[in-house]
């Protein structure tokens, strides 16, 4: 389980997270929702270890991560799936995902990794020796949170899965992540701009506005939110 506890990060001088917490419970999907320039990909960073929080504590499993560098983190199983997928077009869907078996038991594990991914998402196998750049927005997606699945993760962060997809496939994607938190035990941190997906299922949610933790609560509690709905919701 993560426990993020007073975070406070950001760029040369100027602060952008002020004093965080957040916990990821296992088998669950916890959605980190705000609006663009909200501060979630700066608190995706600070918990990987791409930035280093000027304060405070990110504990996963009872051990500090604040100060640990991102391989360190990487191999305690936090993986993520970056905004944007930052696939590598020009290398095969399978090639990609070659690239997730980061570590030398994730190497040892990599052919039964592989045939669960393909479980996951069927449409990957299909497309094995295509280029990844050649996919469609949503089969790039796949071939993202495959990647990230190929390098088992603990808990496993989804930084704005739906930017730019068709809904239906958004749907797609929440639902293999929501199924391998409760099924596979994987905890999920799911930060996302689209609340009404993202919180249709997430079980808990925390909204964060101009860096701070504004709200936080049960999916359900948020939905019924009067400052969420009129804020997020248009309701
Ligand atoms: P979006 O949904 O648009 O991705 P976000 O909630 O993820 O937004 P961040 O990307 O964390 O927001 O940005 C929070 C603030 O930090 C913004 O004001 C942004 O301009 C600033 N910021 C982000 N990256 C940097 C950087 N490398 N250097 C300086 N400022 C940055």
């Amino acid at each position: 389980m993560l426990k993020v506890e007073g975070l406070n990060a950001g760029y040369g001088a100027v602060n952008i997270l002020w004093d965080i917490s957040i916990q990821v419970a296992d088998g669950q999907v916890t959605a980190i929702l705000g609006s663009n320039g909200a501060g979630k990909t700066t608190m995706v960073r600070a918990i990987t270890g791409m930035l280093k929080p000027s304060s405070g504590s990110v504990l996963f499993n009872g051990s500090e991560l604040a100060k640990k560098s991102s391989r360190y983190i990487l191999d305690q199983g936090i993986v993520q799936v970056p905004e944007g997928r930052q696939l590598f077009t020009e290398m095969t869907v399978l090639e990609n995902l070659e690239m997730g078996a980061f570590s030398k038991q994730t190497k040892a594990h990599f052919q039964e990794n592989l045939k669960r991914a393909y479980q996951w998402f069927p449409k990957l196998e299909e497309r094995a020796k295509q280029a990844a750049g050649t996919l469609s927005g949503g089969e790039q997606q796949m071939v993202a949170v495959a990647r990230a699945l190929i390098g088992m993760p603990k808990l496993l962060i989804l930084d704005e899965p739906s930017l730019g997809l068709a809904p239906n496939i958004v749907d797609d994607i929440l639902n293999v992540a929501s199924t391998m938190a409760r099924e596979e035990g994987i905890s999920v941190l799911l930060v996302e701009q689209d609340i009404t997906k993202a919180l249709a299922c997430a079980d808990r949610g925390y909204v964060i506005e101009n860096g701070r933790i504004a709200l936080e609560g049960a999916a359900s509690e948020l939905e019924a939110n009067e400052h969420v709905k009129k804020a997020y919701l248009g309701i």
